[in-house]
């Protein structure tokens, strides 16, 4: 096992006193609107999405809205977002499946999520957990990076491994709360280039710290 229990409890308190309110930053009010933030905010970040979801969720509000436009209105109105041709056209298989297998409802197992249209293992995380308050640890760029750096993961896990032991180290209960801390964590403090190590509280015990310090 790359860290001990031990070694992951005092991570989990640091990281809980760093950021004891982290939460989902793509802004929605039903689990509709989460799935379909959360399908846009792949390859895009969750600002812009925001953004776009400010006026989308004005206009879209039932499976049934994303269907009575054209494709190209609904391309139009994502415009802004990253591989924003594809995700309209898994959006729209979406709703159709939620409206012709789940009578227009976000379903709340893993497996019915992972058969929508764009939904991959990470989204169907985040929205048990968010939309739902069913205990899992969504890995995303930050939570594999943040995970690897701190040696909770060997740098040759996949992302399905690195969740793996994230379970095993983690008390069930706090999951959720974990994956969100682990995201502020890699987004406001141990960024991709510009990690903050030399103020990091947790620099004493990781690899990738130690390695930085010696080399800058
Ligand atoms: Fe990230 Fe640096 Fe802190 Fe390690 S010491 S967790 S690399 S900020």
């Amino acid at each position: 096992m790359p860290v001990s229990k031990k070694r992951m409890a005092y991570i989990l308190q640091t990281l809980q006193s760093m950021f004891p309110d982290a939460k989902c930053e793509l802004n929605h009010s039903n689990p509709f609107e989460l799935i379909i933030a959360v399908v846009l905010s792949a390859q895009c970040t969750d600002k812009k999405v925001n953004e776009v979801t400010k006026h989308l969720f004005q206009k879209y509000k039932t499976p049934e809205d994303y269907l009575n436009v054209p494709l190209e209105e609904l391309e139009n109105d994502l415009k802004q977002i990253g591989l924003f041709r594809n995700k309209a056209k898994n959006i729209r298989k979406l709703c159709e499946t939620l409206i012709t297998q789940y009578e227009g409802e976000v379903p709340k197992t893993r497996e019915e999520l992972e058969s929508l249209a764009g939904v991959g293992r990470k989204t169907a995380n985040v929205v048990m957990s968010v939309a739902f308050g069913i205990p899992a640890i969504a890995v995303d760029t930050h939570v594999e990076r943040v995970s690897k750096r701190l040696g909770i993961a060997r740098p040759s896990d996949s992302v399905l491994e690195v969740e793996k032991t994230l379970q095993r180290l983690v008390p069930k209960e706090e999951w959720t709360n974990t994956h969100h801390r682990l995201i502020f964590f890699g987004r406001y403090h141990c960024t991709a280039r510009n990690p903050k190590c030399p103020e990091c509280p947790l620099l004493d015990l990781c690899p990738e710290g130690k390695k930085r310090m010696k080399t800058h």
